[in-house]
This record gives structure tokens, C-alpha cells and sequence, in this order.
């Protein structure tokens, strides 16, 4: 009964003991009193570096320790009787230290010693050593006792140091996390906050002591954007990105779940980039425009001389080459101009407009090129459809990118379809071709500023890489959204939707 109830105590303080010392303090008490033992200690092994931690020890005297200790205060990993369990992984009962070559004097007194490792998968973690100052002290029920105990005290043991590992972990990326610029939040499933770095403090909120630990997401971030962007996230799964402007900065934002954890959102400070950026665009403007002037003044000489002189065969595909270069640069200033305008944010001039006209108009502008390379171009609509709200001017200049897409990157005697209908509450227009197609490793970047691919199919047609990045932003911002299915080799079709106008 009284073992049982020895167990029981036992099982109760290994329990309620979280931290290494306590587990330590309890295991070794418990040793001295279920065996009267004169002296002990438990060694902690730390085999990374090949030595023993005295973790705690009874019965010593401190000239004695000091002797065995290296300056830092730890032990070899093969010293006496605790190393050979360490080496071995066994219990060892020494039932007279005079006998056994391997016994270290910690005790002078000490005549018979108990070793009991504790195991932590094959390795030992830990070693409990008892004395008594007889030859074979430990009677057969003491040392059955011991290893119960050992038993008990290893799963306290080694869930202590699991806690301890963590907990050093968790100060080691506490330290990065505070020392990375990035404001870094991180919530559970429940949007409780996880984890907040001190870039997110202090940006997103005021007091840098409050624990946030625990605390909703929503509540602590109530009066911030962040709270849009969480929520956004939520309904997109957990995958969220974009940029936000809050309190004269810029930060890039990336939400994502994190397994097991919840979310987290990383917000990036661009500002200094954005500043960078924004110059260079107005640099890019300034210039293009610049240039706008001189260029249609080449344009009319080149015109002029072709009207007045009386040119030879030669002379005259001199000029028409110039025209083209003339043309193709003017395109370049034109995209550039609408990258600008894109960049520094556009106004629309929204209204409710009928398609059908548009799209005859801009097939229209393009039949001299579509008869010079014999296509069919064909438009598939039903005969009524529904208004878009739309910029008409820059609906059109879509509409004839695609077209224009669709046109150079398709052989001769291509087929080429323009497809609309209304559904629900959008338009969904597609411009189809069988053209070159489009790699698929490069359809992901497709839409990016001057992507342009070059392989021997699309070798000589020229271009700026800028058309496709304009149509995007375009569709955009009339709230639509624009994505491209291609086979290379076989053909494209770009699809784009467009609300409806209310009134229809
Ligand atoms: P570009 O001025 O080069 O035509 P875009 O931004 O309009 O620039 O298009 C980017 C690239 O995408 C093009 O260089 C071309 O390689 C590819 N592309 C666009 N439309 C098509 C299409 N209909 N078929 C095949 N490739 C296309």
C-alpha cells in the first residue's frame, strides 16, 4: 500500500512539474528517499558537445566536483559509471565501488552505487546515480523501486525537455522576427492573434508592451486596413496579396495559411520603391511626350518628300520603310503614354455602352491588314446584346490590342473569331485565333510589363511587350477580369468580362 501510494505522489508531482529543474529536483529526491541513499545526482547529457550537465546532486563536497568539472562546469561524457550507462544505455549496480576500475570518487565515503539512465528514443538524456556508504546497500526491492521511479520520472523528463527546445526555439525566432523589417502577424484559425512582430506593432498599433497573445485579430486591428485585407483573405481560403498605402507608407502584402497554425500576413514596406517607381514614370511620361512632337514632324517630312520629289523604286522603300519604323514608333510613345496614365491611376469616363458597333468599327480599322494576309475574321454574338458600363475609348483600345494580337501572331489565311454574350450580370467577350499559340511556361508572366516571347515562331513581329499588361489594367479597372487559354502551336483565345450596365 505504501509503495502504491509512493507511486501515486510521485506520479502527481512528475505531472504537475513543466520545468527541467523541478523534474530534476523531484527525481532526485524521490531517489534519496525510497533508498536512504547518503549522496547522488542526475547528469543531463548534452551529446552535441560530449558532455554531462550536473543537473542537481546531494551528498558532495564542492572541492571534490570542482575537480572532476572543466572550467564551464560540465563533465566528460565517459566519466565513471554514468558514462558506461550513457555508452551503454543499461543500469548499473556497483555493489562495491573498490571493485569496479570504472568507478570516479565523487563521494570519498561512497562504497556501493545505483546508475539508472533514462532513454529518450536510443540515446540516453539523463542519468540518476545514488550512493550509500556500505558495500551492497541497495536491496533488491530499493533498487525495483528506483527503476519505477526512473520510469515515471522519464516521460516527465522528457516532456520538459521538449518544452525547453521550444522555448528556445521560440526565443530564437522571436529575435529574428524582431529584427526583420517586414511587419509579420500570424493568427490561428479563430483569427486570434499567434504571433506579432515589432515592425507590425509599431506600424499597425500603438502600445509595443501589451501581450497580444490570444487577443481577436479584428478587434486589435479594428480602426486599420488590415482588417479588410483578413477578411478578403478568409473568403479567398487564405491566399491573399496586393499592395496597400496606409499612413504614407507602402507595404506589398502576402496572406497565407499556415498548416496546423492558421494565417499569416506579411506586409512588405515598398514605399521607397514606390517613390522610385512613381519617378521613373513620370520621367518615362515626360519623355515619350517630349517626343511625340518631333516624331509626327519626321512623319510629315518623310510624307512631304514622298509628294514632292519623284523618287526612284529604290528611294521610295527607303521611305516606307522609315513609315514603318515612324509607325512602330509611335505605338512604343503610345504604350508608354498608357502605362504612365495606368500607373499614376486612371479616371474612367463611364457609360452604358452598345458593343456591337465598337467591335464593327475596330474589325473594320483592321481589314486592310486582314486582307493582306488573307484571314477570316468572323463575329459571333447573339443579335441583341445587353450595355456594358464602359470607358468606350478605352474598351476600343482592348478590343483592338487583342484584335491586333490576334492578327500578328496568327499565318496567313488564318481564322480568327471575336465571341460575345451576356451571362448573369457580365459580358464575356473572347478573341480566338489559330495562330502560334502560346508556350505554356510563359503564360503566367504573359500579362507582366515588356513580356514579349521570343522563339522562331514569333520571329520578326514586332511589338513592344506592353500591349497585353494595358489590356489587363484596363479590364481592371472597369472591374473585369481578362485570362488566356493557348496551345502552342494551335492557337489562342483571350477572355475578358465586363459588368453590365445596370439599366439593361
Ligand atoms: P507585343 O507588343 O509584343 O505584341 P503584347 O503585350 O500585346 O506585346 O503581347 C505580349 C506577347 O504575348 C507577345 O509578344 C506575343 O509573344 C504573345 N501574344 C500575345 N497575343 C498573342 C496571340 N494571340 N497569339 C500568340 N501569342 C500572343
Amino acid at each position: 500500500v505504501e509503495t502504491l501510494q509512493n507511486l501515486h505522489q510521485i506520479d502527481r508531482e512528475l505531472n504537475r512539474a513543466l520545468s527541467l529543474d523541478r523534474v530534476v529536483t523531484f527525481w532526485m529526491d524521490w531517489g534519496i528517499r525510497l533508498t536512504y541513499a547518503n549522496s547522488g545526482h542526475i547528469m543531463l547529457v548534452d551529446t552535441a558537445n560530449g558532455r554531462m550537465d550536473m543537473a542537481t546532486s546531494y551528498g558532495y563536497s564542492a572541492e571534490r566536483l570542482a575537480a572532476l568539472a572543466d572550467d564551464e562546469y560540465k563533465f566528460p561524457l565517459d566519466l565513471g559509471v554514468m558514462g558506461r550507462a550513457v555508452s551503454t544505455g543499461s543500469a548499473f549496480y556497483v555493489e562495491d565501488t573498490r571493485q569496479d576500475a570504472d568507478y570516479v570518487v565523487l563521494s570519498e565515503k561512497a562504497l556501493s552505487q545505483l546508475v539508472i539512465p533514462i532513454k529518450r528514443g536510443r540515446q540516453v538524456a539523463a542519468v540518476l546515480s545514488l550512493e550509500k556508504n556500505e558495500r551492497d546497500a541497495f536491496s533488491t526491492i530499493e533498487r525495483a523501486r528506483v527503476a519505477q521511479l526512473c520510469e515515471r520520472a522519464s516521460v516527465a523528463l522528457i516532456n520538459a525537455l521538449l518544452l525547453m527546445e521550444t522555448e528556445q526555439e521560440r526565443q530564437k525566432l522571436g529575435t529574428i522576427l524582431a529584427a526583420i523589417a517586414d511587419a509579420v502577424i500570424v493568427t490561428d484559425h479563430k483569427a486570434r492573434l499567434v504571433l506579432m512582430n515589432t515592425a507590425a506593432m509599431e506600424t499597425f498599433v500603438k502600445d509595443r508592451q501589451t501581450n497580444y497573445g490570444g487577443r481577436d485579430f479584428m478587434t486589435e486591428f479594428a480602426n486599420t486596413p488590415l482588417v479588410e485585407i483578413f477578411n478578403e483573405g478568409l473568403e479567398k481560403h487564405g491566399y491573399h496579396n496586393g499592395e496597400l498605402t496606409y499612413r504614407d507608407k507602402t507595404f506589398q502584402y502576402d496572406m497565407i495559411p499556415v498548416q496546423h497554425v492558421g494565417y499569416s500576413l506579411v506586409l512588405h514596406d515598398v514605399t521607397l520603391f514606390k517613390e522610385l517607381d512613381n519617378l521613373k514614370n513620370e520621367l518615362v511620361a515626360t519623355v515619350s511626350h517630349d517626343l511625340k512632337n518631333p516624331l509626327s514632324a519626321i512623319r510629315g517630312y518623310v510624307e512631304l518628300i514622298d509628294m514632292v520629289e519623284n523618287l526612284s523604286d529604290r528611294a521610295q522603300g527607303y521611305i516606307m520603310r522609315a513609315r514603318r519604323s515612324i509607325a512602330d514608333m509611335s505605338q512604343l510613345i503610345e504604350d508608354l503614354l498608357d502605362v504612365a496614365r495606368i500607373d499614376s491611376g486612371l479616371t474612367l469616363d463611364l457609360k452604358a455602352i452598345d458593343v456591337l458597333p465598337l467591335f464593327n468599327e475596330i474589325i473594320e480599322s483592321y481589314r486592310l491588314k486582314i486582307e493582306e494576309k488573307q484571314m477570316q475574321v468572323e463575329l459571333q454574338t447573339p443579335q441583341i446584346l445587353p450595355k456594358v458600363y464602359a470607358d468606350s475609348a478605352r474598351l476600343s483600345r482592348v478590343l483592338s490590342n487583342l484584335l491586333s494580337n490576334a492578327i500578328k501572331y496568327t499565318p496567313e489565311e488564318g481564322q480568327i473569331y471575336v465571341i460575345a454574350d451576356a451571362n448573369g450580370e457580365q459580358l464575356s467577350i473572347a478573341v480566338r485565333d489559330n495562330g502560334i499559340g502560346i508556350p505554356a511556361e510563359s503564360i503566367p508572366t504573359l500579362f507582366d510589363k515588356f513580356t514579349r516571347i521570343r522563339d522562331e515562331k514569333a520571329e520578326g513581329i514586332e511589338g513592344t511587350g506592353l500591349g497585353l499588361f494595358i489590356v489587363k489594367k484596363l479590364v481592371e479597372a472597369h472591374q473585369g477580369e481578362i485570362s488566356v487559354e493557348s496551345t502552342y502551336g494551335e492557337g489562342s483565345v483571350f477572355t475578358l468580362t465586363l459588368p453590365l450596365a445596370e439599366e439593361c
